[in-house]
């Protein structure tokens, strides 16, 4: 199984000409609302490519929480770990202009509500065979989770007596360091791969090269995938392993939620047990299709399209 320890967000996108300028009105040509949130996102990619997810974060008391509770349910994700707290569910308003540039202004909302988790909620952390996080959530919270996951797990806080000595394991934390910001060093200490696209990887390191920004980041984590868009991923290992998985051919249509689709497959391949190298090309296969279709959610492949492409 899988945990998403991560923010759901509405994406509220006005379809525009041209952004409108302080104080003017103008009439956009089209809206859609499309559930969203690197969390929400992550949790979705990954079931649809196989795996059991349980997603663990928070919407609102307004009309978007049952919508994104619906998206997360309708992928198979299990949403018993998804709060409803009082006030706005988080939101992206996003506005995209001819030519596809974007202006996007996130609200965390019930995103920024969340605290580490608890009870139920850590359970289900340390039963699961990876962690994916992102920093769509109060920072605190997600130190709280990565540290869950690192602490060994006392046999009494496992609900089955009978679970495997493999089950009380601890999950491996994947963090997507996005949106960019300081990590702080409980954080990394807890981490055990770290997947920022290349923009977030020189933020991060101050390395404008890919390459040198996977090298600072293997000093932080023992394991480090660097996303380059239409030029593939690197990877890199502490153990001296080094790879680059070019992406593959197709004909982008909308590259939103690429590298969350790509984290997504990444963690069910390595819960599978795959090697770096196959567990690279199943990322990269899984966010391919994504790009070939428009939206989000709506653009994440299934396992048999992935398993197709990959033959
Ligand atoms: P993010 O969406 O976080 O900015 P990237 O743009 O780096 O992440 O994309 C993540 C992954 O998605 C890439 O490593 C690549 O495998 C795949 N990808 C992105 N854009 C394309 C594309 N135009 N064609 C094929 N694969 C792509």
């Amino acid at each position: 199984m899988i945990s998403v320890f991560g923010s759901a967000n509405m994406d509220l996108v006005a379809y525009v000409a041209e952004a409108p300028k302080p104080g003017e009105t103008i009439t956009g040509r089209e809206f859609r609302t499309i559930p969203g949130g690197k969390g929400a996102n992550q949790a979705i990619a990954a079931a649809r490519a196989g795996a059991d997810v349980a997603f663990l974060g928070a919407v609102g008391d307004d009309a978007f929480g049952p919508g994104l509770r619906a998206a997360l349910a309708e992928a198979g994700v299990d949403t018993a770990g998804l709060r409803v707290v009082p006030g706005p569910s988080g939101v992206a308003h996003i506005v995209v202009q001819d030519g596809g540039d974007n202006s996007i202004i996130v609200v965390p909302g019930a995103n920024g509500t969340v605290t580490g988790p608890a009870g139920r909620d850590a359970e289900v952390i340390a039963r699961s065979g990876a962690l994916l996080l992102q920093l769509e959530l109060p920072m605190d919270a997600v130190v709280a989770a990565a540290r869950i996951s690192r602490a060994a797990v006392p046999r009494a806080a496992v609900p089955h007596a009978a679970v495997p000595r493999a089950a009380v394991s601890r999950a491996e934390v994947i963090l997507t360091p996005a949106p960019a910001a300081p990590l702080p060093a409980e954080l990394l200490e807890a981490v055990d791969l770290i997947v920022p696209n290349e923009h977030e990887a020189a933020a991060l390191t101050g390395r404008d090269d890919p390459g040198d920004a996977l090298e600072a980041l293997l000093d932080l984590v023992p394991e480090a995938v660097v996303t380059l868009g239409v030029r593939g991923a690197l990877y890199g290992s502490r153990d001296g392993t080094r790879l680059h998985e070019p992406a593959v051919p197709v004909r982008a249509v909308d590259t939103t939620a690429a590298g969350d689709t790509f984290a997504g497959a990444l963690a069910v391949a390595r819960t599978e047990g795959a090697a770096p190298a196959r567990a690279l090309r199943f990322a990269s296969a899984a966010a391919a299709l994504s790009v070939q279709r428009e939206g989000a959610s709506t653009s994440m492949p299934h396992r048999h399209e992935i398993d197709r492409l990959m033959e």
